[in-house]
């Protein structure tokens, strides 16, 4: 890592959770609240588009041969595989908001997570859980999108990722989502970018 992040005037947020927690709804969500300016960054992946995501919107979606490339110029601030597909967090538009002083979220996995940690130590970072995996495979058969065997390997993913739990500053339990959502709210309203305290 030839960057230098550590006199960036921004925020670095890091938000992980298994898939079925919720975590995408809880930041949505969040980053609307009032007296939250955090912006979510938009990952590359080599994973098909679901129906209803947006090229560029959703994620940057690129062959693997593509992703791969880009990973081999050092275009990635972390990278991982997930679910057999590639994921990764482009360097220039995190680096350009952080110059800006602004509060930048990563919605990444606990393998992107700890490079993160590593790369940028001041970074703050979020898991979110539910109350049991009983409760997490009920959210993800309901969802009705996926077939056994995805709901099978994410599930399996899961187990492996709450091991990480300890890893995080903060855990959200996201068994009342609107008590989530307040509680992910307040965190990325309390995340203000470090140039802040200049008037205290
Ligand atoms: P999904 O395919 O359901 O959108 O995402 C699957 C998993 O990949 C989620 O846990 C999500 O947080 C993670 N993910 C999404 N973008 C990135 C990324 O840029 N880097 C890493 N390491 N994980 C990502």
């Amino acid at each position: 890592m030839t960057h230098d992040w550590t006199d960036l005037p921004g925020r670095l947020v890091v938000v992980s959770g298994p898939s079925g927690s919720g975590k995408s709804t809880i930041l949505r969500r969040a980053l609307e609240y009032p007296g939250v300016s955090a912006r979510l960054s938009i990952s590359a992946t080599s994973r098909a588009p679901r129906p209803g995501e947006e090229q560029g919107r959703h994620y940057h979606f690129v062959s693997r041969e593509e992703f791969e490339a880009a990973r081999d110029r050092g275009e990635f601030l972390e990278w991982a595989e997930v679910h057999g597909n590639l994921y990764g967090t482009p360097i220039g538009p995190v680096m350009r908001a952080l110059e800006r002083g602004e509060c930048v979220v990563l919605e990444i996995d606990v393998q992107g997570a700890l490079q993160i940690i590593h790369a940028v130590p001041s970074a703050d970072t979020i898991f979110i859980t539910v109350p049991s995996l009983e409760v997490l495979e009920a959210r993800l058969r309901g969802r009705g999108t996926e077939s056994e065997a995805v709901v099978r390997r994410r599930l399996e993913n899961a187990r492996r990722e709450l091991e990480s739990i300890g890893l995080y500053a903060h855990v959200i339990v996201n068994d009342d989502l609107d008590r989530a959502v307040a509680e992910m709210a307040a965190l990325l309203a309390g995340a203000e970018p470090r140039g802040d305290d200049r008037d205290a």
